[in-house]
């Protein structure tokens, strides 16, 4: 990968990106306006459209503020190709893969990525939980995988939690790092350890708030009522239906396995009975609260 841009102007990286959902659209959408010459790739019909009808609105809405212009728009737009063959990585010198959190199935997107792009491009996963070690593996370039974990919304959150698995190199991490920085972000080097630093810190957020209303101590506006109070932007609920209630358990779900059901990362039933319903947050129109 490319570290240094080549034309002594803006950067050019050639970055594929593995799930348009909530996290791979916003990512293409910082790195598209960031230089990058992105292939935003989904298997699953009308999630590519979604995204790039989420992308236009996000360079809209910057063009609105004054942050882009009409020109720096278009060139944006330019440099997002949709896709639903991996063999469009064939030139790609980073992928960022964001498709759901679940292990077996990153590490077999993690198995097809390793065969369909080149040899020496870096295979980054968005994974908030998962061992970036476990998914290295399974390819035969572990030194070249690392974690690249942005948060939710990514235009806007600038930590990314840069993951180091047990045979990350140092080159590796070097240039995800600079990466997040010419995209505009901090990158943060962490262990490869369940959750890493913010989401394992997180846990008890979520899990206690979800106890105090199993147990009808208060509703959900309560508890983000009183912890808006104390400082927070968001209350756990808000915060739930922002990152998706299937999301929030499958992060929750990964933690307690990997910590051999340590009962503190324990998943509460309220969570699984949400998304059961289908009542997943901000995506579905309905969680905790209702977006009409
Ligand atoms: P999401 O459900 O919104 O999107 C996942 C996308 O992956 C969907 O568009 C789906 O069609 C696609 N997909 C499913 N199988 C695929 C496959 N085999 N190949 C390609 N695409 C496939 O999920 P999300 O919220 O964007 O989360 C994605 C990843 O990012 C997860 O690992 C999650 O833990 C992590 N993450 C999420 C948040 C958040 O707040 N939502 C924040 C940080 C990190």
């Amino acid at each position: 990968m490319r570290i240094e841009s080549k034309n002594g102007g803006e950067a050019m990286e050639r970055v594929g990106i593995v799930g348009a959902g909530t996290m791979g659209r916003g990512i293409a959408y910082v790195a598209i306006t960031h230089g990058a010459q992105v292939t935003l790739y989904d298997v699953a019909p009308g999630a590519l459209e979604s995204a790039a009808a989420q992308i236009e609105a996000w360079l809209r809405e910057a063009m609105g503020k004054g942050r882009l212009d009409e020109a720096e728009a278009q060139r944006a737009r330019e440099r997002l190709r949709l896709s639903t063959a991996l063999e469009d990585f064939a030139q790609a010198e980073v992928i960022i893969e964001a498709a759901p959190e679940d292990l077996a199935l990153k590490q077999e997107i993690f198995r097809q990525l390793d065969r369909a792009c080149p040899p020496d491009a870096i295979l980054a996963s968005n994974t908030s939980s998962l061992s970036i070690t476990a998914l290295g593996a399974v390819t035969r370039r572990p030194e070249r995988v690392g974690g690249m974990h942005f948060f939710n919304p990514a235009p806007v959150m600038r930590l990314v939690e840069i993951v180091r698995g047990l045979a990350t190199s140092e080159e590796t991490l070097r240039a995800l790092s600079d990466l997040a920085r010419r995209w505009g972000k901090t990158p943060v080097l962490v262990k490869d350890t369940p959750g890493f630093i913010v989401n394992r810190v997180a846990r008890p957020f979520y899990l206690e708030a979800l106890r105090l209303v199993g147990e009808s101590v208060a509703d959900p506006p309560t508890v983000d009522r009183l912890v808006r109070a104390l400082g927070f932007r968001m209350g756990p609920f808000e915060l739930m239906d922002l990152i998706g209630l299937d999301v929030n358990l499958a992060v929750s779900e990964s933690l307690y396995r990997a910590f051999f059901e340590e009962p503190r990362f324990r998943p509460h039933p309220l969570q699984r009975q949400m998304v059961q319903a289908g009542r997943l947050g901000r995506k579905t129109g309905r969680g905790w609260y209702e977006y009409p």
